[in-house]
């Protein structure tokens, strides 16, 4: 299941290059050409799904499975003192190619990456609400 005109599909496919880190019959990871940090990795289902809700729910267990032996790559390769594990879904987050990967970002004590956080505050009962909301949403 490939998607023609995507970028991480011609990866799979071996029609344009990376630098491969792990590779599976289901899943990539590659170093990343525009790095937040030196090391830092894309992992990817080798099937072309474009957010994280759409994958297979067992696809995704598998998925989430490589990442603590590709974090101790990681994190013994470049020394990090940190990793943080990023997954973007939808433009409006930051998601710029629309095939599901999860970054996994060196960190090291002073280094440029910064998040924006504004941590907000929830009006009174509007918690709860929204909560339930979720619940009857679930699938
Ligand atoms: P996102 O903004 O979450 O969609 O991240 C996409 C990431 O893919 C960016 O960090 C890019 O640097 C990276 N990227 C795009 N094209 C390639 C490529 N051909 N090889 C490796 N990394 C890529
Ligand atoms: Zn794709």
């Amino acid at each position: 299941m490939r998607d023609p005109n995507c970028i991480f599909c011609k990866i799979i496919d071996g029609k344009i290059p990376a630098v491969k880190v792990l590779e599976t019959p289901e899943f990539l990871a590659f170093m990343d050409i525009g790095p937040l940090a030196e090391g830092h990795v894309l992992l990817i289902p080798a099937g072309h799904y474009e957010t994280i809700d759409q994958m297979p729910a067992e696809l995704a267990g598998a998925m989430l499975a490589q990442l603590p032996r590709l974090v101790r790559g990681v994190r013994a390769a470049t020394l990090c003192q940190g990793v943080n594990i990023l997954q973007n879904n939808g433009a409006v987050a930051h998601q710029e190619v629309m095939h599901v990967h999860f970054h996994i970002i060196p960190r090291k004590a002073g280094d440029a990456f910064r998040f924006n956080w504004p941590a907000g505050k929830y009006p009174h009962g509007r918690i709860e609400e929204i909560a339930e909301a979720i619940r009857q949403k679930l699938d």
